[in-house]
């Protein structure tokens, strides 16, 4: 039997002396070094006495070797579970307990925390670490560089993956096989990618994005990538002409536009800049195009579904959408009472089906039983609508809709007006509670550098342009947003701060 996942994305390049990883020191590592270093770490782990199905947690830097032990996992038949770098001890014991995962791979500085979280569940411990050094390569260098590949069918777990912790704490979705290789192959082919592509791949490996999105593509059409260990625009700019695309989050187009040597000669080769895991704003989306004559192309996805929509490669790529839905994923709008679809125009909450929607929650049955469907389709969480030309637009989250005294308000609105006054670089719209409405509309609002807007400006324009109902009860200046490390908005941050201010 074979092994979908291994052999679509790793076992095709077997023997093939092909560029894979550029890294920023001049090392090359082809695809058949590669595929040896997971072979030997594969070797290793199972050496230790993992077992198929079993879970591998890791907290590693990106390198090189960490992803090997994503390839190793899939060969091996392990359950490859990537967890944030940024996460401290305390939050880690949460994960590797929730895990049940049998081998911890951790950085050396960490490595008696871990111990200690992993003896009372007789998991093992080994480290890698950001050089790539550490006792898991030490094992693994004296292996075999072949490794009998383990079956696995497409409904069998590839991957666990915690959800970004934006609304609350972190789900651990189960992914199979078969959602991670068709979302793979599905945006192989929407986004044109071949083997003359090289990709920047500068976004953290524990985040779908970074992991599946972007490894899962390039080793797909077989194309290369610059791996770089974080985003770092100096290095960007260097490389950028070594590639052909580059997978972000919005953090790194404002940031590239901030520097002037982020030019349109610098792009001109560039075929394709892809945006995600966070709203790019409208304004990011026009000033790109006007200083590069690219359109970014916006998609839409989550941990537990990987990517849903994406704008076409071809065509319209509409800024503030997140275009279409991709083939093989169904995508409704509906009524969040009594689910019933809603016609288009309409906003309501975002459900999605397809063979790249997760499995369900780790140990949360409940949970996933109020999520996922018994026909299959997966409460998003996310409101949105689609428009006449059928193109999504994300509103917002279901957790950040006020209600104020009976009426619905999403926050996206007042944000879009708030965001385009003078001086205004970003602004967050929250519902707090309120004596008389139960919620009102509270707005922060970060300054561009050295400006001040005036507020009672700010609230005059948006009084001019929506329903009084809608009008913020109050505005603040704050330095910025508070964001998780997936550069997210932490609105449930912002509300907890901002939870008195009117009661
Ligand atoms: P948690 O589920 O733990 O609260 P999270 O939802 O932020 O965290 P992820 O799975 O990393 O965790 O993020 C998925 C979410 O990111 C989506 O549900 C959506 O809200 C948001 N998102 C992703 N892409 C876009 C986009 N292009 N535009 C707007 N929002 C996006
Ligand atoms: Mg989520």
């Amino acid at each position: 039997m074979a092994n979908l996942l291994y052999d679509h994305l790793f076992g095709t390049h077997a023997g093939k002396t092909t560029p894979f990883l550029y890294l920023l020191n001049g090392d090359v590592i082809t695809h058949q070094s590669f595929l040896e270093m997971a072979a030997q770490i594969a070797n290793a782990m199972t050496e230790q006495g993992l077992k198929t199905g079993d879970r591998v947690a890791v907290q590693i830097e990106k390198t090189p070797q960490a992803l090997a032990v994503y390839a190793a996992c899939a060969q091996a038949g392990l359950v490859f579970l990537p967890l944030n770098t940024a996460y401290t001890v305390d939050e880690l014991t949460y994960f590797i307990e929730n895990s049940g995962a049998s081998l911890i791979v951790c950085d050396t500085s960490r490595q008696d925390d871990i111990r200690a979280v992993a003896k009372p569940l007789s998991a093992a411990v080994e480290t890698l670490d950001a050089d790539g050094s550490g006792s898991l390569m030490q094992k693994a260098e004296s292996q075999p560089t072949q490794f009998e590949t383990v079956a696995r069918g497409p409904d069998d777990l590839a991957a666990f993956l915690y959800t970004s912790g934006t609304t609350g704490r972190s789900k651990g979705a189960m992914l199979t096989q078969k959602n991670l290789l068709s979302n793979a192959q599905a945006l192989v082919k929407e986004w044109r990618f071949t083997s003359d592509d090289t990709l920047l791949h500068a976004l953290p490996i524990f985040h779908t994005h970074g992991l599946f999105v972007a490894t899962n593509v390039t080793l797909i059409a077989g194309s290369s990538m610059v791996f770089m260990p974080k985003f770092d625009t100096d290095k960007i700019i260097e490389w950028m002409p070594k590639a052909t695309t580059l997978m972000g989050v919005p953090t790194f187009y404002t940031r590239l536009l901030a520097d002037e040597r982020f030019t349109k000669d610098l792009t001109a080769h560039m075929r394709l800049f892809v945006s995600g895991s966070a709203p790019l704003l409208a304004e990011t989306h026009v000033q790109f195009e006007q200083r590069t004559g690219h359109r970014i192309l916006e998609r839409y996805g989550m941990t537990e579904t990987n990517m849903n929509t994406s704008n076409p490669y071809h065509g319209e790529r509409r800024a503030g959408t997140v275009g279409f839905p991709l083939p093989g994923t169904e995508l409704k709008i509906t009524n969040p009472d009594d689910g019933a679809t809603l016609p288009d125009g309409e906003v309501g909450q975002i459900e999605v089906r397809g063979a790249n929607v997760f499995k369900g929650y780790w140990q949360m049955p409940e949970k996933t039983a109020a999520e996922l469907r018994e026909d299959g389709f997966f409460i998003t969480g996310d409101l949105g609508m689609i428009d006449e030309d059928g193109y999504v637009h994300i509103v917002g989250r279901n957790k950040d809709l006020i209600i104020s005294g009976g009426y619905n308000i999403y926050p996206k609105e007042i944000e879009m007006v708030l965001d385009d006054q003078d001086g205004v670089l970003e602004s967050a719209v929250i519902g707090v509670p309120h004596p008389d409405f139960g919620e009102t509309v509270l707005g922060v609002i970060i300054a561009q550098p050295d400006e001040s807007p005036d507020l009672d400006s700010l609230m005059k324009a948006v009084q001019k342009s929506l329903a009084r109902f809608k009008h913020p009860r109050k505005l603040v200046i704050l330095d910025e947003l508070p964001r998780n490390t997936m550069g997210k908005v932490q609105k449930n941050l912002l509300r907890d701060t901002y939870k008195d201010a009117f009661t």
